[in-house]
């Protein structure tokens, strides 16, 4: 077999190389959307490292780019090949970061873009949602002491069986996470086209505020339960690794959103950091198939089970939609007698304040019954409380619990050390 150059190379721990001063600086797919924006991401990166740092970029893929290479597969073939399909939608973020280097070049500093492979992004050989095992980040440590700005294709890496991975959509969060732990980073920035964690979704609630500071739980519950602005592997990873992010605008030169280990601060004025919503759900009702054997052949699957309700023998869950076809074949092949619930939504309240302060569960209850919505289903977390309505409901109860809540008022503004 021949030995690979990932495998010669030493894993890099944190403490063999304190570097100070590093900043991982990740920008969206619609921050690098067309030349004048990628110049623009160009000129942020420079004049970070013009401030001292050392700067290692992560970039998604153009725009639409992704959603345009997995279309342009499923017209050439009803079911892609896993990997054949990583191979041909890793290419979107190469494209990014290549375009980005040349870019800087021209602003007279020194650039290198690399795969995820080069970058030393090992994964397991899970095609379309592989998980990182390892960053052997000896290249980018070369680059960076050459005083050369890195720039890192995202949502990709290299499996141990040596083919091209990728990470699940918005996987490129994850890699900046990742290796502004491999790197000991002081800190990972995540450039957006909005400007930081919302206390709801502004398009649905006009009047939710930025959050200053969220803490990791707060943030894992609220990427489970709908919010899109991070990928929930990359809040788990920066958890994990005490990576501390700032989520903010590529558009905008303001600070963002803060996420955190909890603290104290944080909590005093506001319990509740947000209401968020999940349509793209699908909800399972089944019996007559042993739970074990059920949730052992969808994790087998990949299949990434969220709200999980026993009733006797009946058994109610929930999956994400595209997970669909996965989810029915599982259940098919252990005999369940199944269906699936159609037309629900989900609604959750997140904050780390409910674990001390009662009445959050009255105050849901009270609010939704007050518009004169039912829910199906309710599952909790210590810190969430989860409803399931009807899909027509979902707008109104997040309005309305936005409301009930006063996440809209800045008196309860959340401050952090
Ligand atoms: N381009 C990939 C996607 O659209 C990864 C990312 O942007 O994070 O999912
Ligand atoms: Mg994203």
């Amino acid at each position: 077999m021949a030995v690979t150059d990932y495998e010669a190379v030493p894993e890099v721990s944190v403490d063999q190389h304190p570097q100070r001063g590093t900043v991982v600086m990740k920008f969206g797919g619609t921050s690098v959307a067309g030349p004048e924006r990628l110049r623009g991401v160009a000129r942020r990166l420079v004049s970070a490292h013009e401030g001292g740092s050392r700067v290692v970029a992560v970039l998604s893929a153009m725009g639409a780019t992704t959603d345009e290479l997995v279309s342009l597969a499923h017209q050439v073939s009803a079911r892609p090949d896993p990997r054949e399909l990583d191979m041909l939608i890793s290419v979107g973020e190469r494209i990014s970061c290549a375009l980005a280097a040349m870019a800087i070049n021209d602003l007279g500093h020194r650039a290198v873009s690399l795969t995820g492979s080069q970058a030393g992004i090992v994964t397991d050989t899970k095609h379309g949602k592989a998980k990182i095992v390892d960053v052997r980040a000896r290249r980018i440590h070369e680059s960076l002491d050459r005083d050369e700005i890195v720039l890192v294709a995202g949502f990709q890496g290299v499996s141990t069986a040596q083919d091209v991975t990728t990470l699940g959509r918005g996987g490129s969060d994850t890699t900046a996470v990742a290796l502004a732990a491999a790197l000991g980073a002081d800190r990972c920035e995540i450039y957006t086209d909005v400007e930081g964690v919302f206390t709801a979704d502004p398009r649905i609630v006009p009047q939710a505020r930025k959050l200053h500071a969220v803490s990791y739980e707060e943030m894992l519950e609220m990427a489970a339960s709908g919010a899109k602005v991070l990928q929930l592997r990359c809040v788990e990873f920066a958890r994990n690794h005490g990576v501390t992010l700032h989520v903010r605008s590529t558009f905008a030169d303001v600070e963002g959103t803060w996420i955190l280990e909890e603290d104290d601060r944080m909590l005093e004025k506001a319990m509740i950091a947000g209401v968020t919503y999940e349509t793209e759900e699908a909800v399972y009702e089944g019996e007559g198939a042993d739970p074990a054997e059920v949730f052992q052949a969808l994790a087998d699957a990949a299949v990434n089970v969220d709200t999980v309700i026993q009733i006797g023998a009946g058994l109610v869950f929930s999956a994400p939609s595209e997970d669909h076809a996965e989810a029915a074949a599982v259940l098919e092949r252990l005999g369940a007698q199944w269906s699936e619930r159609q037309g629900l939504g989900k609604v959750s309240v997140v904050g780390a304040g409910m674990k001390s302060h009662p009445g959050v569960a009255a105050r849901t209850f009270s609010t939704l019954a007050g518009i004169g919505v039912r829910s199906e289903f309710v599952s909790t977390s210590p810190i969430k409380i989860a409803f399931y309505v009807p899909r027509e409901d979902v707008e109104r109860s997040v309005r309305a619990l936005h409301e009930a809540f006063e996440l809209a008022e800045s008196t309860i503004e959340r401050e952090h050390a």
